[in-house]
């Protein structure tokens, strides 16, 4: 019988088949022409790429250029790497240069792949970049593929999380640049509050190639990568809205506990303003005036932070700070803050020390970096299941390719327990079992947390050789994940731990060759040592093969089916046989969604003992149920979120065209004189409104803002005394006169200064009154959520009242300026002054597995160690973590008197 499910993807596949059908013919135009590349010299082949770039140059496409340029780039990485692109790699690079996804397994080969359309593109010379996942995948990656690359005669750049601007500018600068989402997104947010073009890093976003695409457009995409600065202290604020809120009565809000909100009711918000006015804080007529957006929202939270959360069960307070409770796990979270504002709130209310704040100074969401490259493509292990999310946000399409050698692995169907305990003691009979007979485990779990437990039991049971991993150290995890193959190793890993690195039966031998001789020089005895390795790794595979090849156990699934193809296809790479199995229980999070209760009543009906598992394809079928629904929720939280982003998103496109053309302009005179003029339109249109009589005029409040914000003493009142003198005479007067006062100026400091002061204005006024900006589109955000009661749509609410804001900002900045440039002196004949520094900021970018800050300086400790640069004597003898990279004939730092690679370096 053929499900719905199968009979679907049997239509995907069967369109899926005729695309991979189609590229296979130009496949074999390729490798029609390996003969002739193969009869080239290295200069020969090498000279084609000048070639390429005289034929791009003279009106050839890079579509035309396909065949050939791939044929150079195989025949080059056959010669350089000693490795021929397989057919299956061909296809993957077409669907790449197609603006594709590729979904390829893992183990595959995507490395090279990419390397294909990469050549091809980098021929164009605008720069491409390709995005993976972690600093140490983009330093390896570019580092290996650097050689085919220089071959060919292009550059190389690689961007690392300590480099200054000028390193990244001459990376940025290559024909290839390899680089992690974080360090893009931030360089270019980064860029656009320079204020010279000659200060920005990155070029125009011409074409890039996301490696681990899922991770990086789907799960990341769920948190925006911020950059922040620190804020000025608002204590006092903070304590006048806390002492507010003990004044309400029941009457004055409502809160539902079960949705976690709370809303002021109209008797509630009158007293707000109430309160806020005699306070002086109320701007405009009432709250719920755009210009009180902000309060509305500090009010919001110290109403949440009295009604909705409890002291010692969802935060303690501990040495003058709020520590949140996990309300999962019950554990302190310490460090972990509540976001804008919330936190600060509870500190009021609990009258400790109130923290200081980060204000928003930029932020963007991944979708909409990624978005703004002319030709963006992907690869990954695992898309199909994601196919329409990409299609409908990217426009990518995903083609599944096929894979060089048939799959070998064996699927088990899922094994269901009854209690948690039972499955884990389910769980570590199984490893017992498969380290018996000399067959690697990889254990996966879904949290840093549960990996700990597990090690923890396999302890109390005697087990002591495993591996955990949890990524944070991406560079120790990649050697020991490279090693998780050898026969007999046991290692757990969160699911995203070691991603990227392959993992080959028996060990990996460019793994072993670094670690093992890297203080080994180039020569016979290195290359002897080597060959020896090699040997021994032959023999390893072969006992792995014979166990029955990688065994990846799961100890639950995850809320994503994605992230479950992803942990099953680590093992059975190119061919080789392995197993998977998930082990689940009842208790776990996933099947309680689904309602395990009945099933419960069911399984004891059956007569189900204790230790019993049960094994049925129904179950699988359910849980992909559930696991469907729980994705289709994400999906939309990451389009509400992408929704609401895409507001700001087109006003920042228009700040930063703006910026750029300003920085770019040579004469801003006409811009300066436009703002001047619709200013001066809107004061006099304020206080002598068209067709009021003359009685109505302000002619007072006119000179005042005449003097304000043009810096002007003009005799308005004197002209308001002429005989029948007409509105616009006003205007033309007070324009003529500013006129004048710009003009004069100008020549007084001459064209080029006046250029530069006209520049510094604009943008140092447009970037203060963006990030101000920023901070209210937060705001505004937060609030709108809470009126729902109206029967508003809060998406909607928010783009015309954002579009409000942006407004009001445009007119803001108009004024700024133009009351600025009224006012500019030289002091002196001084030479230009250095242009403004950029603000103390910092990126941060939650990672939505972990919740951890993927900016942090602890995740970054590996490249910090990676320096060389640890002084000995700042070592901790008792922490490896603090000791860099160390000499294997070096002394150990643990201070035993045994060489490093005896004692802690050695390899077991
Ligand atoms: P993926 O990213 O698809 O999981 P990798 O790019 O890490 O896979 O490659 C896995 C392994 O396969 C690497 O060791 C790589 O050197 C090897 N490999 C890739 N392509 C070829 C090829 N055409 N011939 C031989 N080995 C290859
Ligand atoms: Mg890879």
């Amino acid at each position: 019988m053929v499900s719905f499910g199968g009979l679907a993807r049997k239509i995907f596949g069967s369109s899926n088949d005729r695309r991979v059908k189609s590229m296979r013919q130009r496949v074999q135009q390729i490798t029609a022409l390996e003969k002739n590349y193969e009869a080239l010299t290295n200069e020969q082949l090498q000279a084609k790429t000048a070639e390429f770039r005289a034929a791009l140059a003279n009106g050839k496409t890079v579509d035309d250029l396909l065949p050939d340029a791939f044929a150079t780039a195989r025949e080059a990485a056959k010669r350089v790497l000693g490795m021929r692109p397989f057919d299956v790699q061909l296809i993957g690079g077409i669907v790449l240069h197609e603006r594709g996804i590729a979904e390829m397994r893992t183990g595959e080969g995507k490395t090279l792949m990419a390397t294909l359309p990469v050549y091809l593109n980098a021929l164009e010379g605008k720069g491409v970049h390709v995005v993976t996942v972690n600093d140490y995948l983009a330093g390896r990656d570019a580092q290996t593929m650097a050689k085919l690359y220089n071959f060919l005669g292009l550059t190389v750049g690689v961007i690392g999380h300590g480099m200054d601007d000028d390193q990244r500018r001459a990376s940025y600068g290559c024909d290839i640049t390899y680089a992690t989402n974080n360090e893009l997104g931030f360089d270019y947010l980064r860029d656009n509050m320079k204020y010279e073009r000659a200060q920005m890093v990155q070029r125009p976003h011409h074409y890039a190639i996301v490696d681990e695409v899922d991770s990086i457009l789907i799960d990341e995409a769920r948190t925006p990568l911020i950059i922040s600065g620190p804020l000025e202290d608002r204590t006092d604020f903070y304590n006048l809205i806390n002492n507010f809120i003990p004044q309400l009565s029941a009457e004055d809000f409502e809160v539902d506990e079960k949705a976690k909100t709370a809303i002021f009711t109209e008797v509630g918000t009158e007293r707000m303003e109430q309160l806020l006015a005699e306070a002086g804080h109320l701007k405009g007529e009432g709250l719920y005036d755009i210009e009180n957006v902000a309060i509305v929202h500090h009010l919001n939270n110290a109403l949440r932070a009295h009604t909705l959360f409890q002291r010692d069960k969802d935060y303690i307070v501990n040495n003058d700070e709020i520590v949140i409770i996990d309300e999962f796990t019950g554990r302190m979270m310490p460090g972990r803050r509540y976001s804008e504002g919330l936190h600060q709130a509870l500190e009021a209310k609990e009258a400790v020390k109130i923290q200081p704040e980060n204000q928003t100074l930029a932020s963007i969401t991944f979708q909409n970096y990624f978005r703004m490259y002319t030709k963006l493509a992907g690869m990954t292990g695992t898309a199909a299941t994601e196919a329409e999310e990409f299609g409908n946000i990217y426009g990518l399409e995903v083609v599944e390719i096929p894979t060089n050698l048939p799959v070998a692995r064996i699927d088990d169907h899922d094994e269901v327990y009854r209690t948690v305990e039972e499955k884990y003691k389910a769980i570590v009979r199984d490893i017992l079992e498969a380290h018996a007979k000399s067959q690697p485990v990889l254990v996966g779990t879904t949290s840093i947390e549960k990996s700990e437990m597990l090690a923890e039991r396999l302890r109390k049971d005697g087990v002591k050789d495993f591996q955990v991993l949890n990524a944070r150290y991406h560079e120790q995890e990649a050697f020991i994940i490279a090693q998780a193959g050898v026969p007999g190793a046991i290692t757990i890993a969160t699911n995203m731990a070691g991603r990227g690195t392959d993992i080959q039966l028996g060990g990996n031998l460019e793994m072993r060759v670094q670690r093992e001789l890297a203080d080994m020089p180039e020569g016979a005895e290195r290359e002897q040592k080597i060959e020896a390795i090699k040997a021994d790794i032959a023999v390893l595979k072969e006992k792995a093969l014979a166990a029955g090849g990688l065994y990846v156990l799961a100890t639950e699934r995850h809320e994503s089916r994605r992230i479950d193809n992803q942990l099953r296809g680590r093992s059975g790479r190119q061919g080789d046989p392995g197993r998977s199995k998930f082990f689940l229980s009842l208790q776990d999070d996933l099947m309680r969604i689904f309602g395990s209760d009945r099933m419960d009543g069911m399984l004891q009906k059956l007569g189900l003992k204790e230790d019993e598992a049960i094994v049925h394809p129904w179950i699988n079928k359910a849980l992909e149920k559930a696991q469907k629904k729980v994705e289709a929720r994400n999906f939309e939280m990451r389009k509400n979120l992408l929704k609401y982003d895409d507001v700001m998103n087109d006003q920042r496109k228009v700040i930063f065209e703006q910026r750029l053309e300003m920085m770019d302009s040579e004469h801003l005179t006409d811009a300066v004189t436009e703002m001047r003029h619709e200013v001066i339109e809107d004061m006099v249109a304020l206080r002598i409104p068209e067709n009021a009589y003359a009685e109505k005029w302000d002619i007072a409040g006119l000179k005042e803002d005449v003097a304000k914000t043009l810096n002007l003493d003009l005799p308005v009142e004197e002209w308001a005394k002429e005989e029948g003198i007409a509105e616009e005479e006003f205007l033309n007067r007070i324009m003529e006169a500013a006129d004048k006062a710009a003009a004069d100026r100008a020549e007084r400091f001459g064209e080029q200064i006046m250029t530069y002061v006209e520049k510094s204005v604009i943008l140092q006024s447009l970037d203060n009154l963006w990030r101000e900006h920023l901070v209210n589109l937060d705001h505004l955000r937060s609030v709108v959520g809470f009126r729902g009661y109206a029967q508003r749509d809060p998406l909607s609410e928010y783009k015309t009242e954002s579009f409000e804001l942006f407004q009001a900002m445009l007119g803001n900045l108009r004024e700024v300026v133009t009351s600025q440039l009224m006012r500019v002196e030289l002091v002196r004949e001084a030479a230009a002054e250095p242009a403004p520094e950029l603000p103390v900021m910092s990126g941060s970018h939650i990672d939505s597995s972990t919740g951890m800050n993927d900016f942090d300086p602890d995740a970054w400790a590996e490249h910090q160690e990676d320096e060389r640069i640890i002084d000995p004597s700042s070592r901790d003898a008792s922490d490896p973590r603090t000791w860099g990279r160390v000499s294997r004939n070096e002394s150990c730092p643990c201070g035993s008197g045994k060489k490093y690679k005896h004692c802690h370096g050695a390899f077991d």
